[in-house]
């Protein structure tokens, strides 16, 4: 808060979104969007958490400023386990950090340059293989392993597509690039290796209706993590009681968020939120 800001009475604070979207990954609204919403609402605070990257930190804060608006910084990392993704938020992480910027190049790069790297792979090994030809062959379409061997086909590096993949590109080819994600203790380290702390997002939003095995949140508890995102719009009242009884036991902060993602989901920034009294908690923990 600033000194010229307006007069906030912490009792009438309808309290803090701690979960939100914007145009810098998936959301439909720009941060200032979001921000003029939160402000519209009168909400104490706002999580700025996007998917993988921390650019919309700086202009929320700018945004932000000097209204009286807290912007919670955050991120909010895609993880996997057992076979399936599941979400972390991190909040008050340096977003200058190293190992933080190394990991998230690493995803972005994965997710959006793996082709790329797996043809860059070819000519290190002296392949004459285009560039420029595979973009073609792939049109809209991300860069795949089956553009790069029809190219490799069209070259005459190989004859036919299926020895592309069994000699090159296949899982344990010489050109392969594995996809990458985080396993969640892996995260768990990175955000408090950034100085953040560390909320499992929507627990009950795993491999479709299932939820996140209590195993794992417990083993994350143990190992650092403080929050438990509880009140999220996807959840019933029987997962909401379920999960705030596991944050109890566990000594989670229940934390509440929209997950708004603009005019996708129904522009529902505030429609959830954490408490003055959780929030306060949350950043005690966070060293703040
Ligand atoms: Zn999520
Ligand atoms: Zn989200």
């Amino acid at each position: 808060m600033t000194d010229d800001g307006p007069v906030w009475h912490p009792q009438a604070m309808p309290g803090y979104d701690l979960h939100t979207h914007s145009t810098y990954s998936d959301g439909t609204e720009t941060v200032e969007a979001n921000v003029a919403r939160a402000l519209e609402l009168g909400l104490a605070g706002l999580g700025v958490t996007d998917h993988d990257t921390t650019e919309g930190l700086a202009p929320a804060s700018a945004a932000a400023e000097g209204t009286g608006l807290e912007i919670v910084p955050g991120i909010e990392f895609s993880a996997e386990f057992d076979g399936a993704s599941l979400h972390v938020l991190a909040y008050w992480i340096d977003p200058a950090n190293p190992e933080l910027r190394a990991e998230l190049k690493r995803l972005t790069d994965t997710r959006f340059r793996r082709g790329e790297m797996m043809i860059e792979k070819l000519q290190e090994l002296g392949y004459d293989i285009s560039f420029e030809r595979v973009r073609a062959i792939a049109g809209d379409d991300l860069i795949a392993r089956p553009h790069i061997a029809q190219a490799m086909v069209e070259a005459g590096i190989v004859q036919q597509e299926k020895e592309a993949f069994d000699r090159f590109i296949s899982d344990d080819g010489v050109a392969y690039v594995p996809k990458h994600a985080l396993a969640p203790q892996d995260a768990l380290e990175l955000i408090t290796g950034a100085g953040g702390v560390c909320v499992l997002a929507h627990p009950g939003m795993w491999k479709g209706n299932g939820s996140v095995p209590d195993e794992l949140i417990e083993s994350m508890a143990a190992g650092g993590m403080v929050g438990l995102e509880v009140d999220h719009p996807d959840h019933d009242a029987e997962q909401r009681a379920y999960y705030g009884a596991l944050a109890d036991r566990l000594g989670l902060v229940r934390t509440g968020a929209s997950d708004c993602h603009g005019a996708r989901y129904d522009f529902r920034l505030g429609c959830e939120t954490t408490d003055a009294e959780r929030f306060a908690e949350l950043k005690r923990r966070a060293g703040r």
